[in-house]
């Protein structure tokens, strides 16, 4: 018989840890709800002249990372290897970008990127997303990295974090840098590794944020962006950082983070950990104020970040700070037809309440019951016989304690909802 399993870095998510996870994305609805953000879904699939148009030719993803197909239909898709530019598609093409241009938005959900699967770098991966479009202002910036410290730090207290802020310059300043850049590289070509000799001549900066130690190594006094930061890039980090400040957000500056997307100028940051070896990114954002424009749209700026959920879990489980809500269910032991007839409408009702309830379908012993909800980690067993049924009562066994104690049916309803609530 074929053995069916899932396509390599690809992870299914199963319960429990199904729990942590919706866990964390309500914690993230609730803060980004507390600073003002409204979620927007978009499909997972798009045309893949999006991407290529936006992300950029000559970057890692469109190089040879995405997944792209052509449909019945001759057209050309792309499962999304990232969420800001389906996110600015749908801003334009719903009419948001000239009618609601100011907008805070998040998303969470699944990416693609065919990458080589290892701790922390998977093939479909999840991002949590935000996008503030409609200001060029410094405190968007500012308030936007204040918001993903205070979820990582604040709420969730995970320790070895570190936030690393640069600019990466503007249309008007970053070309005289590249081109600074370009010499200092070409001058070293030979040493580079072959990815940079590639990238040295389409994409200069990104030969700045190679992960190979050697690169790293020659590139340790190549020229740097705040060098040659115009008057407006200044005065906007400058800003940004009074900010951060003013927030009590701790931050490292780094002249040495670019972005992987062609679309960044100005402010790019991340946060890193020390725990995840290559895969030290958590978070990684930034501004992109001319991507709208390029992809249709009216010239509205833009700022964003995206969490990279799986990375994010594996420190939280690493650190043990995620409280999840202990479940507490509740099993009915019903013993026989006529007290199923009696206490189905029961657990119908205690379900309106909000209380978890099961109980065994296959009308087995008692004894295997109450083995059964031991092991779903039921936290009470309701027991309900013919002798029970008679008196209009139940047994009601906790089982941490052993306690039992008999309840009218009536006060069911009110005694779980008080307990569970
Ligand atoms: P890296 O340098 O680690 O490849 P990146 O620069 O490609 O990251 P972005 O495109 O900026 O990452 O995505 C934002 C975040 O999404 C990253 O900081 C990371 O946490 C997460 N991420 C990116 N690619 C993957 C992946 N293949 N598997 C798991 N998480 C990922
Ligand atoms: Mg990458």
């Amino acid at each position: 018989m074929t053995k069916y399993t899932a396509v390599k870095g690809m992870n299914d998510c199963l319960p429990p840890e199904t729990r942590k996870w919706q866990a964390l994305e309500q914690l993230a609805r609730d803060t980004f709800a507390s600073y003002g953000y409204s979620e927007i879904r978009t499909p997972i699939v798009e045309k893949t002249a999006l991407f290529t148009r936006s992300v950029g030719e000559t970057t890692s993803i469109v190089e040879k990372e995405m997944y792209s197909f052509v449909d019945q239909g001759d057209e050309a898709l792309t499962l999304r290897p990232e969420g800001t530019a389906p996110v600015v598609r749908s801003y334009i093409e719903s009419g948001m970008a000239n009618q609601h241009p100011n907008a805070k938005l998040y998303y969470m959900g699944p990416m693609f990127r065919r990458e080589r699967p290892q701790k922390g770098r998977y093939r479909q991966f999840h991002q949590i997303g935000v996008e503030i479009f409609g200001t060029a202002a410094p405190a968007a910036d500012a308030e936007m990295i204040a918001m993903v410290w205070d979820l990582l730090d604040h709420q969730l207290h995970l320790p070895d974090l570190a936030l690393e802020i640069n600019s990466i310059g503007c249309a008007g300043c970053r070309p005289e840098f590249l081109r600074t850049l370009e010499t200092y590289l070409a001058s070293r070509a030979e040493k580079l590794c072959t990815d940079c000799q590639r990238r040295m001549k389409k994409n200069p900066m990104r030969v700045l944020d190679c992960k190979n130690e050697k690169c790293r190594e020659l590139l340790q006094d190549a020229p740097s962006i705040h060098e040659f930061w115009c008057e407006g890039c200044q005065s906007h980090f400058t800003e940004v950082q009074a900010m951060l400040k003013l927030l009590h957000v701790p931050y490292i500056v780094n002249h040495r983070i670019v972005r992987g997307l062609d679309y960044y100028m100005r402010t790019a940051f991340e946060v890193i950990t020390t725990r995840l070896g290559a895969q030290s990114a958590v978070v990684a954002g930034g501004r992109y104020d001319g991507l709208v424009r390029q992809l249709g749209g009216p010239d509205v700026p833009g700022v964003g970040f995206a969490i990279g959920e799986e990375r994010l879990m594996l420190l939280l489980e690493d650190a043990g700070t995620l409280s999840v809500k202990e479940e507490q269910h509740v099993c009915f032991a019903l013993l026989g037809e006529a007290a199923r007839k009696a206490l189905l409408p029961v657990i119908r009702e205690l379900r309106h309440h909000g209380v978890s309830v099961q109980w065994d379908y296959e009308d087995r012993s008692l004894k295997a019951q109450m083995k059964h909800a031991d092991k779903l980690g039921a936290k009470w067993v309701v027991i309900v016989g013919d002798e029970e049924l008679a008196n209009k009562v139940v047994q009601v066994k906790t089982l941490a304690t052993g306690d039992q104690e008999t309840m009218s049916i009536d006060k069911l309803v009110t005694y779980f909802s008080e307990k569970c609530s």
